[in-house]
């Protein structure tokens, strides 16, 4: 095996089989390419379709993008989840206007320098569009050089992350010309989200499988090699309050970034009922409802969801402290929504899961 013939293999399967088509592949701009990445992150090429044309209609260029305001961004990101990419991607296309007069930086380390744009991320946008010779390592290329050189450290592990960086570059080094960077880099892309897949990968249909270490010893299921991950699910109740007008508006809070959906709008939410009654009360709204609680499931977060509906007199959000918005139902998609929240405001509130118990009335207005 020598690193050459595994660029090579790469490039050239790529050129063959690889994919040509997807839409970041067309017009390849560093703007075009960044966006993709960061939606790609932690979320699959299926999924990111049904959002980057939509989010290259609104926001053509950086410049469309830093002169938006977060909301209307996180608006078109509501249900891609990871809502720090979003705000991040919009305070980066601020810095690059600000700072760059919207230009991309030329190179790697000053692309890896801006908010959000990690190692990888800017490798990939600097190999695509300024065709320098660095090394990508996203989630499929990991698990592609892990097997392929047959790596048993954990891959959440540091040392083994500085194994699979100095792989990474010592290929990329290899390239016999920088024609082939390109499919090379895609390459290893579309080989970890195609035929080395993370279950039952390809290896018949692999061009690396008559030089790949796993496949060779028989190990292939077993790399990479997780260590076993600590318990961290946590279980939360979080009681919203859905408080609407008598003119059928929906009373919205806008989440604060560090919070669970960040940046998003949400029914305003607290950790008791208790609380949550109290607030209804300091609002000087009526409780109409109480339904029963709805599951949701967040990475390392199995939420249960109560929902306390109100009937309240008043447009103004300012009462009882809480700063926030009546939006009505036709404006509600252009408020980013975390899909829970979606889901129930589209529901008729007798259809939602596990039925709608009524309880008394609460007179403290
Ligand atoms: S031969 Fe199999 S395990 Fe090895 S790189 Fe190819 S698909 Fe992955």
């Amino acid at each position: 095996m020598t690193f050459t013939s595994f660029t090579e293999k790469v490039a050239s399967w790529q050129r063959n089989h690889g994919r040509h088509d997807l839409p970041w592949q067309v017009d390849r701009t560093p703007y075009r390419v960044w966006v993709s990445e960061i939606m790609l992150q932690q979320t699959q090429v299926v999924t990111v379709l049904a959002y980057y044309g939509r989010f290259l209609q609104h926001f053509p260029d950086v410049f469309t993008l830093a002169n938006a305001p977060v909301e209307a961004v996180l608006s078109l990101w509501a249900g891609l989840g990871y809502y720090s990419r979003a705000r991040n991607l919009h305070r980066c296309a601020r810095e690059l206007v600000l700072r760059h007069g919207g230009r991309f930086p030329a190179t790697a380390t000053e692309l890896a320098a801006l908010p959000g744009i990690g190692k990888s991320t800017a490798a990939a946008i600097s190999a695509f569009c300024n065709g320098e010779r660095v090394a990508i390592l996203d989630a499929n290329v990991k698990r592609v050089l892990v097997r392929y050189h047959a790596v048993h450290g954990d891959i959440r592990s540091a040392a083994t992350e500085r194994q699979l960086w100095s792989l990474a570059d010592r290929s990329v080094s290899s390239l016999a010309d920088v024609q082939s960077l390109s499919p090379y880099t895609q390459g290893l892309m579309d080989l970890g989200a195609m035929v080395c897949t993370p279950r039952r990968p390809l290896c018949q249909q692999c061009p690396l499988a008559a030089e790949c270490c796993a496949l060779a010893q028989g190990i292939v299921d077993r790399l990479p090699v997780r260590a076993a991950a600590r318990a961290t699910r946590t279980a939360r109740a979080m009681w919203l309050l859905q408080g609407v007008d008598a003119d059928g508006r929906v009373f919205l809070i806008r989440r604060g970034d560090q919070q669970i959906w960040g940046g998003l709008y949400c029914l305003p939410d607290y950790c008791d009922r208790e609380t949550a009654v109290a607030a209804g009360q300091a609002l000087g709204w009526e409780l109409q409802a109480e339904l029963a609680p709805v599951s949701h499931t967040l990475t390392h977060l199995d939420l249960s969801i109560h929902r306390l509906v109100y009937r309240s007199d008043s447009k103004r959000g300012r009462k009882g402290g809480l700063h926030g918005y009546w939006v009505t139902r036709e404006q509600l998609h252009t408020y980013g929504l975390p899909a829970p929240v979606k889901r129930m405001l589209q529901l008729p509130v007798a259809a939602s899961r596990g039925g709608a118990q009524i309880v008394k009335n609460d007179s403290n207005k």
